[in-house]
Formats: structure tokens, sequence, C-alpha cells
């Protein structure tokens, strides 16, 4: 089955088709016929297309909406010039899997979309006001331009949705929780969920065996602790604001700060959550960017002190979550690192896990080296008793894996 998984952000779109049976599933050989990202969306355009096995070209273009560019995309995925395997027309494109944000407390598995699911994510919408809108486009715009294709919606808040009480309600009064739903939900679940699944493969695990502490770093950054295979205690909250210190994101502080700059400095509510959600982390402290590679280097090349800090704080926060983790879950057999900055930066993972040693955490100097750039695999010492990974996370495989199988009817 050819399964189109589509990522619908605020202003981007990006894509992948994978061919996906459960075959391939129980082989864990699906293979990706194309993928993509179309950034600024409402402006000129900017294209990134890569076809199976060739260049990834890139171009501009006028898109005014998630509609113009999923046409464009499925004209390019189905033209001879693309030279895509098993894809020549628009029927050979079976499915349509979607990532959806923010499921509430209605969804806590992937479901085939239909009217009643679209009014589902409709009702989330006061919870994440920015990104279902965007995801419900897409879901709109593949059934205009596609009829009745089968569609599945997974949540990004699925996996976290049987957190229990004690981790996804608020210390505040409980009538809020009644009546408004305020309560944590999490993020990066598909992820999170992903990482569980190839540890247990990579380990020849049971689920009841998983007890693990997932770190997704990148742009959005969240940890989750993970036992008997259940997602247990996540990060993020309510909405992604919460938790680590993140690219521009603040993470955990302290709500009167939000009065205070508004009586100090006349900022509006507005503002004052735009400054925290697009202006705080890691560009915040540093002042120059919200991308790690880059701050790394001005550490390393210049050694610029609020880099430094910067990447300081970073770290010591995901070392206090680790912390709350390992007494929440009673211990834990392993830390896993994903996400741009966990997959790619042995220096991070070394600052991060430096001094843990009273946990039996120790990291291989030399292992943790050769993890990069996809590479997978455990980058722990000899006499490490919690053992420390690398996996790099693989949101669109699940994506597509779960799609297939709410088909098949065997979600
Ligand atoms: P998103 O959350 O947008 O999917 P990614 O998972 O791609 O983001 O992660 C982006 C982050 O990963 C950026 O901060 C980037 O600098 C960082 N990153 C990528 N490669 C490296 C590297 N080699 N060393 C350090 N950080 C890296």
């Amino acid at each position: 089955m050819n399964v189109l998984v589509l990522n619908c952000g605020s202003s981007s779109l990006k894509f992948q088709v994978i061919s996906v049976d459960q075959e391939s599933i129980e082989q864990n050989n699906e293979s990706v016929l194309a993928k993509g990202l179309i950034e600024r969306i409402g402006s000129q355009s900017l294209l990134s297309l890569t076809a199976k096995d060739q260049k990834t070209q890139k171009s501009a273009s006028p898109f005014r909406n998630h509609k113009e560019a999923i046409d464009f995309i499925l004209k390019w995925l189905i033209s001879p010039k693309a030279k895509i395997p098993k894809l020549s027309s628009l029927s050979d494109i079976d499915a349509v899997g979607h990532r959806v944000v923010h499921g509430g407390e209605k969804f806590s598995k992937s479901v085939m979309i239909n009217e009643r699911v679209i009014t589902g994510i409709e009702d989330c919408i006061d919870l994440a006001p920015l990104h279902n809108p965007a995801n419900l486009s897409g879901i709109e715009a593949i059934s205009e331009i596609l009829g009745a294709i089968p569609q599945a919606a997974v949540f990004d808040t699925a996996f976290h949705s049987n957190m229990p009480e004690e981790s996804y309600l608020y210390p505040i009064p409980y009538q809020f929780y009644r009546r408004h739903k305020i309560r944590r939900y999490g993020f990066h679940g598909t992820s999170h969920r992903y990482i569980s699944y190839r540890y247990r493969q990579l380990g020849a695990k049971e689920k009841k065996d998983t007890n693990i502490i997932t770190l997704h770093l990148g742009n959005g950054c969240s940890a989750c602790a993970i036992v008997g295979g259940q997602s247990i205690e996540t990060s993020m909250g309510m909405t992604p604001l919460e938790g680590l210190a993140m690219g521009t994101r603040a993470g955990d502080i302290d709500p009167t700060i939000i009065e205070f700059l508004n009586l100090k400095e006349g900022m509006s509510y507005e503002n004052i959550f735009s400054m925290l959600n697009k202006q705080s982390g890691l560009l915040g402290i540093s002042g120059l960017t919200n991308d790690m590679r880059e701050l790394i280097e001005e550490e390393e090349e210049n050694a610029d002190r609020r880099a430094k800090l910067a990447i300081n704080i970073f770290c010591e926060r995901i070392k206090k979550y680790i912390g709350a983790y390992l007494a929440i879950s009673n211990g834990a057999d392993a830390i896993i690192f994903s996400g741009g900055i966990g997959e790619n930066s042995p220096y991070i993972r070394k600052k991060i896990t430096a001094g843990l040693d009273f946990f039996g955490i120790s990291v291989d100097d030399q292992k943790n080296q050769e993890k990069v750039r996809g590479v997978e695999g455990d980058i722990s010492s000899a006499n490490s008793s919690i053992k420390t990974l690398v996996i790099p996370t693989n949101e669109e495989l699940l994506i597509a894996r779960d799609t297939y199988r709410c088909i098949e009817g065997i979600m």
C-alpha cells in the first residue's frame, strides 16, 4: 500500500510517500518513494523535493494555501519527469496519513478520518489554535482533490493519553479541569512511541520490559518516561510550551513572570506568549540563534559567553528531568537520545550525561562520537548500569504504519 504521509504546519508542509504492508512492518524494511518540504505557504514558497534514489530538487513557487501546495505535490508525484517508482497515476496513492497535533482527551490512538473525527479535531482547536487548523486544511484539501481516498489521523498527544492523573493534572482548582479540560497532554508522542518501539526491537524486548527515558531534542524538545511500554510522564503540557528549554521556547517558568512583564514592560499577553514561544530558549539566552550547531561553533571558535550559557541551561534542564524521571520510574534501563540535536551532537550528549555516574550512567567517548547522521546504537561504557542509546526518530514511518493498520482494522 502506498501511503502519502502529510504533516501540515501553519505555513509549511512536509510529506513522504511510503510503501508499507504487513511484511514490511514485520521486517522493518519499508521504502520511501519520495519526500519533500514546502515552506512559506502563503507567499513565495520554497520547495525541496526528493524522489527515491535521485538528487533533491530545490525551487520556488507561489502557493496561496495548503490546497495549492498539495495539488502541486500530487501532480509532481505522478509526473513522468519525477520518475518515482510505483507512482504513475493518482490511483497509485492508496491512502493518506496525517500528523494531527492535538487530539485532546478524545483520541487515544490513530483513527480513520470521518465527519465525527473532523468534528473532534475541530473541538481541540482551542488547545492548539495554530496547529489543528493547518492539519484540518490538509485533510480538507485531500478530500477535495482525491475524493473518497482513505485518510487516517495520527495524533501527537495519543501516546501520552494514558498518563496517570497524578502526571496530567495541574495542581490548580480541580474545577478548571472539569470545566475546560485544562491538563497536561504532552506532545511528540509519535516520536517517543517510535523510539520505544525501536528500542524493543533492537534489544528483542517485550513491551512490559520497556522502562526507559526518551529525549526528543530538536527545535522543539521533550522528555518522556516510559514504563511497561506506556508514557507515564512527559515534559510538555497543555501546550508544547512547558518543559525543557528549546530552540525558541522557554519551557518551565514561574507564571508570575507573565503578569510582571505586563506591568513593568507594558507588554500585552499576546506579545508575552509570542516572546515565550518564539524568542526564548536557546535564542533568547544567546541573543544569537536557535540553531544548536551554530551555538556550538560560537562557543568553540569565539568563546561566546552567552552561547555557552544557552547550551549549559539547555543541558541542565534535561539533566533535571532525567533525575526527576528516574525518581518517578524507580530507575530505568536506558536513556535514549533522538531528534536533530540528540541524534547528531556527541558534545551535547556528553554534557547532559556527565556527572550522572551516581545513577550508573556513563558514556563511552568513542561510541558516542560514532553515533551521528542516522547511526543508531548503544553509546554507554561497559560498566553503565543504565544504558545510553541513540535512536534516530521516524515519525513518518509510524504514521504510514498506523494508516495501514487503521485501514486493515488492526490498530
Ligand atoms: P525539528 O524539531 O524542527 O524537526 P530537528 O529535529 O531537525 O528539528 O532539529 C533541529 C536542531 O538540531 C537544530 O538546533 C540543529 O542545529 C540541531 N542539529 C542538527 N545537526 C546538529 C549537529 N551536528 N550538532 C548539533 N546540533 C545539530
